[in-house]
C-alpha cells in the first residue's frame, strides 16, 4: 500500500478555514496518513484531532510547516495537483509505482517553482474546480478505490441506512477479532469490561469523575497484543497495534499500564520490556488493571488475585495489587470485591 501524505500550500487563516478543514477530512477519509499545512492553525488541528478521536484512524495533522521544512524530512514523489497538469488517468500507473507519495494542493495561486519541483503535475480534468474535489478523485485513482475498504475504529460507528441516521457505540470485540485475538481472550475481555464498568459506575456515583468511554474501551482492548503473543510481550505488541489502529492515546496508555498491578522500571528491565515504567496512574487505568487482576476466565477474589500475582511477580507486585484494591474500594465506598 502506498503511503500518502498531503501538503496544503497557501492556507489563509481568514479565508480558508473551512476548505482546508475539508481538504484534511478528505485526506483522512480517502487513505492519506497525514496532512501538513504551511500556516500554523491550532483550531484546524483541534478539529481534525476531534474527528480522529470520535471516528478513529491514525491520521495526523501538523500545521506551520514550510515546504522546505517538510521536504527535509519527507522525500516521497511529489504530485502537484493542478488543472494545467497531465491527465490523471495517463500518469496514475506510473505514480502507483512509488511507495511514498506527497500530494500537493494549493489554495491561492501556487508559485511557478512548484511546477518544476514536482515529479508529476497532475490534472483531474483540465477545468478549474477545487482542491477538495481534485484531492478526493486523485486519492480514488491512486488507491484504485481501495480507500473504501479501510477500516476505522472510532468510538462511533455509523450504520448505513437507506433513510435516516444511525450511529452506535462501537463494540471493540470486532477489533479484537480483526486483529486475530483468540476467542478466549475476547471472552476474558468482556468479563473484565463488565467488572471495570461496575467499578467505574460505583465510583462515579460517589461524585468522582471517571471517563466511562476510556474504561469501557480500555477494558475491552487491554489484551489486544495477545493477537500476537501470550507472554508479557503482549503489552508492547498491544501498544503498537493500538497505534496502528489509530486508537486515542488514553486507550494506548490503558493497554500499556494494565499488566500486573503496574510494572516499575526495574521490573520492566528484568522482563525485557522496552525501557520505561508501566504503572497505572489515572483512575481509568487503575480500574482496568484491577478489574483484570480480579478476572481470569472466571472472577476471583482479591486474596486469590494477590496470591496469583505473588507467585508470578513477587511480594512487591502483590502488595501493589492489595493497595490498589484498598484505594478503589475507598473511592467506591464499598469493597470492590462485592461487585464481582
Ligand atoms: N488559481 C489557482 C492556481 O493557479 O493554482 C487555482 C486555485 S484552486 C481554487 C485551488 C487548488 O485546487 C489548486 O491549487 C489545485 O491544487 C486544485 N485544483 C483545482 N482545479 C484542479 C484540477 N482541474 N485538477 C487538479 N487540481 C485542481
Amino acid at each position: 500500500m502506498v503511503a500518502i501524505s498531503v501538503y496544503r500550500y497557501g492556507h489563509r487563516l481568514n479565508r480558508d478555514k473551512r476548505i482546508t478543514t475539508h481538504t484534511a477530512l478528505v485526506a483522512r477519509a480517502f487513505g492519506a496518513r497525514e496532512i501538513v499545512v504551511d500556516t500554523r492553525d491550532e483550531g484546524l488541528e483541534d478539529t481534525v484531532r476531534d474527528v480522529n478521536e470520535r471516528f478513529g484512524n491514525d491520521f495526523s495533522i501538523e500545521t506551520g510547516v514550510s515546504w522546505q521544512q517538510f521536504r527535509r524530512r519527507h522525500d516521497g514523489a511529489v504530485v502537484h495537483l493542478t488543472m494545467y497538469g497531465q491527465p490523471v488517468g495517463e500518469v496514475i500507473d506510473d505514480i502507483q509505482g512509488h511507495d511514498d507519495v506527497v500530494a500537493l494542493v494549493g489554495s491561492q495561486k501556487v508559485p511557478g517553482r512548484f511546477y518544476g519541483i514536482a515529479d508529476y503535475n497532475v490534472a483531474v480534468g483540465n477545468q478549474p474546480h477545487s482542491e477538495v474535489a481534485a484531492l478526493a478523485l486523485f486519492l480514488h485513482f491512486l488507491t484504485d478505490g481501495g480507500w473504501q475498504h479501510r477500516r476505522f475504529y472510532g468510538i462511533h460507528r455509523v450504520v448505513p441506512q437507506r433513510h435516516g441516521k444511525k450511529v452506535v457505540e462501537r463494540d471493540y470485540a470486532e477489533l479484537l477479532r480483526d486483529a486475530g485475538c483468540p476467542p478466549a481472550v475476547i471472552e476474558h475481555a468482556r468479563r473484565v469490561q463488565r467488572l471495570a464498568v461496575a467499578i467505574a459506575t460505583c465510583i462515579r456515583r460517589r461524585g468522582v469523575d471517571v471517563d466511562m468511554a476510556t474504561v469501557k474501551i480500555g477494558a475491552m482492548l487491554h489484551d489486544l497484543g495477545r493477537a500476537e503473543t501470550q507472554d508479557i510481550m503482549h503489552v508492547p505488541a498491544g501498544i503498537s497495534l493500538a497505534q496502528e489502529y489509530g486508537l486515542p492515546d488514553k486507550i494506548v496508555r490503558v493497554i500499556e499500564r494494565h499488566a500486573g498491578a503496574g510494572i516499575d522500571r526495574a521490573e520492566a528491565e528484568k522482563l525485557g520490556l522496552p525501557p520505561g515504567d508501566y504503572m497505572p496512574r489515572t483512575i481509568e487505568e487503575k480500574i482496568v488493571a484491577h478489574a483484570d487482576n480480579l478476572t481470569g476466565m472466571e472472577y476471583r477474589d482479591v486474596d486469590a488475585a494477590a496470591e496469583k500475582l505473588r507467585e508470578a511477580a513477587g511480594e512487591m507486585a502483590a502488595g501493589r495489587l492489595l493497595q490498589m484494591h484498598r484505594e478503589l474500594s475507598e473511592l467506591c465506598g464499598q469493597d470492590v470485591g462485592e461487585l464481582l
